[in-house]
């Protein structure tokens, strides 16, 4: 999930709206892979909790906008075909990797939770099915009820051919490091698709640090909550456990790259009375064998450099985050960014391709 909020509107980037796709721009394959959807059930469930909790839930206040139907993303998360392919259309981005936008079904009580989870992915199958060749799409499935994921995640993947599985950071507070989590961990990675772990604000003891100035949301909240995810699962040992898991990070890591010499000196050196798994390896390696990132909302040459210095261009994918950011701007970027051309070609189709088990395209292009 990115930005939300008034800044959404189309005024906000004049260009947007001036621009139309330009006879000049250099043709990829572009496969956006972390776009967000949403169905009426996951609206009418929202809704119920947006009205019937009475204390702040930084999820929840953004999803009183999501809820709206006047609101900035509301029409746009419910479209599939007319204003979405159009915008693919016009900045010549060729696949939608969909997900049920944040926070899936993960607020939802656990019958809910399931009936939504289903819902939604029958659509999905149905929408991939009539759009092959634009949409592509992964599972959202009732972590909270751990049996029915697992039977969820099975029922996706085997019978309607999705892509991976997206969850959503936290379970009523809880990361997927913890032990009750495991089985959903090992039969994702025994049905071999990648798990897209995307940000939902922190929780609750988290959330508080960062209400002033609401920095609890996409600006500062959603990475630390993600990131500190994403490192739990290394150094609560689960991948060693599960070495075969992958797992994708949106928002170029979710800043673990950044850190990664950091968190080998400190998990290597000091130890002193800290209790916590031995691992195989160090934390940097299992980023670099277990680990994708993607570039969504993340709109930055540097760090994109960076990125493929640490990780490879094997690791990172390109992503949009549809509807919260713009087409314009995430293509812009990476058609400008200076780097490899046959790197571009991995971010852009290559590696999703591999990593989502999407058809390669009939041919190349360019
Ligand atoms: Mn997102």
């Amino acid at each position: 999930m990115g930005i939300l909020g008034v800044e959404m509107s189309p005024q906000r980037n004049p260009r947007a709206s001036k621009s139309k796709a330009s006879p000049k721009r250099k043709h990829y394959r572009r496969i956006a892979t972390e776009e967000a959807w949403s169905i009426p059930e996951q609206m009418d469930a929202q809704r119920e909790l947006v009205a019937t909790t009475k204390e702040y839930d930084p999820d929840l206040f953004l999803w009183r906008i999501q809820t709206d139907p006047n609101g900035p993303v509301h029409h746009k998360l419910l479209d599939l075909e007319n204003m979405r392919l159009k915008e693919m259309d016009k900045y010549d981005v060729e696949m939608h990797l969909l997900a049920l936008t944040s926070t899936g079904v993960q607020m939802m009580a656990p019958d809910r939770a399931a009936a939504v989870a289903e819902t939604a992915n029958d659509r999905l199958a149905q929408a991939i099915q009539h759009q092959p060749d634009r949409f592509s799409g992964l599972a959202t499935i009732p972590v909270q009820d751990p049996p029915r994921a697992i039977q969820e995640a099975e029922r996706a993947i085997s019978k309607l051919q999705l892509n991976g599985i997206m969850i959503n950071s936290h379970t009523n507070g809880e990361y997927l490091s913890e032990r009750k989590y495991w089985p959903i961990l090992e039969a994702i990675e025994g049905l071999n698709v990648p798990l897209y772990i995307h940000p939902r604000a922190p929780i609750p003891l988290m959330a508080k640090a960062y209400r002033t100035d609401h920095l609890e949301h996409a600006i500062w909240g959603y990475q630390a909550e993600t990131g500190l995810h994403g490192l739990r699962i290394i150094t609560g040992g689960v991948l060693d456990q599960f070495p075969k898991l992958q797992i994708v990070l949106g928002h170029m890591g979710e800043g673990l790259p950044y850190w990664l010499y950091r968190l080998d000196f400190m998990h290597g050196r000091v130890r002193i009375g800290f209790d916590r798994p031995k691992l195989k390896l160090t934390p940097s390696e299992y980023i670099k064998r277990n680990y994708f990132i993607t570039t969504s909302g993340m709109n930055w040459e540097p760090t994109l450099k960076f990125c493929i210095e640490v990780l490879g261009a094997d690791r990172i994918m390109f992503a949009i985050d549809y509807p919260y950011q713009d087409h314009e701007d995430a293509v812009e970027f990476l058609d400008a960014a200076r780097i490899p051309e046959k790197d571009k070609q991995k971010i852009y189709h290559e590696n999703a391709e591999r990593v989502f088990r999407i058809k390669k395209a009939k041919s190349t292009g360019q």
